[in-house]
């Protein structure tokens, strides 16, 4: 595990964001650590204090023409308060999409887009980038386009493909993300926990 310092980084650990244990995440990969983002946003001031780096460089870009965001949209639950955060510091509009009756991601809530809106997803962690995908395609399909990505922490695999967008992390860290036949404490017979629900 190679873990860079960052303010970040600091703030996830101060918060107990970051556990430590034999994980199933989401995505379905196995993992050493697990980030429970929501411990560290429940603060609003250590909220806005991690994600100020990524709000500046949005703020750079959006300013100096390399970047163009009409929305910032954040898919439930993770995302909600990470694209409320963002949008406040860079005065735009934060709302989110979320999962409807028959577990698809939707747009609900009369949340509108318009066409060809341009929209920055954010997340609380990237780990594939799966559920950014799908927001995308919800969005997309009601005429948006997705400009780029913004998360607090980005855990992808070294293997993992590539975004489809450009990636604003808050801290990007090493840790353990492996397909459950490739995973080490697995081979100890250590059970895994899931510690976080895809599904509200
Ligand atoms: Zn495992």
């Amino acid at each position: 595990m190679l873990l860079p310092m960052s303010d970040t980084i600091t703030l996830l650990k101060g918060s107990g964001a970051m556990l430590e244990g034999h994980f199933l995440l989401s995505s379905g990969r196995h993992s050493d650590f697990y980030f429970q983002c929501a411990r560290l946003l429940q603060y609003p001031d250590k909220a806005a204090e991690a994600l100020a780096g990524v709000a500046d460089r949005l703020r750079t870009d959006i300013r100096g023409g390399k970047l163009a965001v009409d929305a910032i949209v954040g898919p439930a639950m993770g995302g909600i308060v990470v694209a409320y955060e963002l949008a406040r510091q860079l005065g735009l509009p934060g709302f989110f999409t979320e999962r409807d009756d028959s577990g698809a991601m939707a747009l609900r809530r009369g949340f509108e887009i318009k066409p060809g809106a341009k929209i920055l997803i954010a997340e609380d962690v990237v780990t594939t980038g799966k559920s950014s995908g799908e927001s995308a395609a919800v969005l997309e399909a009601l005429g948006a386009k997705i400009a780029a990505l913004a998360c607090v922490v980005d855990r992808r695999a070294i293997e993992a493909s590539p975004l489809a967008w450009p990636l604003y992390a808050a801290c990007t860290v090493e840790v353990g993300n492996w397909e459950q036949h490739n995973c080490a404490l697995c081979k100890q017979g250590i059970p895994a926990v899931k510690p976080g629900s895809r599904k509200l």
